[in-house]
């Protein structure tokens, strides 16, 4: 740790603070910056248009060191496991080959939308074999509500013809050989070995996730690859794909892109975009 860094200097009193109703309140849990003794906060004048109860007490420190990073970086995966115990994917999927056809038809798509017309395309299509060798007419029909329609119905149906061709039909369990496969990239090969196969590889890092990372301070990277990078080292490598599902559910129930309700959110204490500062 930095020589006259304002980082704990003390294992750090992990305590969920109140629930909603008194989340206005400054948290209850021992705060990051609080803890070392030396609170540093500060004025905000961007509010994300909130109300005043909605608004959170004045932000923390902005972590800094590696160790400020760590520990704000437990605190974060302790209190948000505690607020979201059900935390998972929300793709409906049964196995790996349908969770790639819905990770594939859910970019610029909501996972509720991608829902909606995955009991089709899987019944119609139940393995890469059967995708390999369908119209790519009658899968744009199936997935049209999705967006990009024609773009999608091109990689399942490739994605199945590189499955069939390359895998003997089957879903690979590495990043060098999901990578190739048409509409796939990095995070979507994440959200498979991950969700399907509990390898954790990497992070995946979407734009909830993207968000949450800086505000929370654990990074300053903008592009998701260098997000992915400064995040893997703070986190217990078996949590990764949980992660990613506690981030994302925090993005989409409190810490919204637009008006964050940081008034009622569990690391309200701990986070330096508390209030309004990014
Ligand atoms: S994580 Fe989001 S909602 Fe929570 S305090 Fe920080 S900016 Fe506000």
């Amino acid at each position: 740790m930095a020589k006259g860094s304002n980082a704990p200097r003390q294992p750090l009193r992990v305590k969920k603070p109140a629930k909603a109703a008194s989340r206005s309140a400054p948290a209850t849990g021992e705060p990051l910056a609080r803890s070392a003794g030396k609170v540093k906060t500060r004025n905000t004048t961007k509010t994300f248009g909130q109300k005043p109860s909605q608004r959170a007490a004045p932000a923390a420190k902005s972590p800094k060191t590696r160790a400020e990073k760590l520990t704000v970086a437990q605190v974060v995966l302790e209190r948000l496991k505690a607020e979201y115990p059900d935390a998972h994917c929300e793709l409906d999927h049964t196995n790996a080959f349908e969770l790639l056809c819905a990770t594939i038809l859910s970019a610029q798509c909501t996972d509720a939308r991608v829902n909606m017309v995955t009991p089709q395309l899987f019944k119609a299509y139940p393995t890469a074999e059967a995708l390999s060798v369908a119209r790519l007419e009658d899968v744009e029909e199936i997935v049209r509500t999705t967006g990009f329609f024609r773009a999608k119905a091109r990689s399942l149906v490739g994605m199945a013809n590189a499955l069939v061709d390359r895998h003997g039909g089957e879903v690979p369990r590495t990043i060098a050989e999901l990578v190739p496969l048409p509409g796939v990239g990095r995070k979507t090969a994440n959200v498979i070995l991950g969700n399907a196969f509990a390898i954790n590889e990497g992070i995946v890092v979407d734009t909830h996730v993207q968000r949450l990372a800086r505000r929370l301070g654990l990074t300053r990277e903008a592009d998701p690859i260098g997000i992915e990078k400064a995040l893997m080292p703070l986190f217990p490598r078996e949590d990764w794909a949980l992660l990613s599902h506690l981030l994302i559910w925090h993005g989409r129930r409190t810490c919204f892109a637009r008006k964050p309700e940081c008034g009622r959110c569990v690391v309200q204490d701990i986070c330096p975009s508390a209030g309004g500062v990014e």
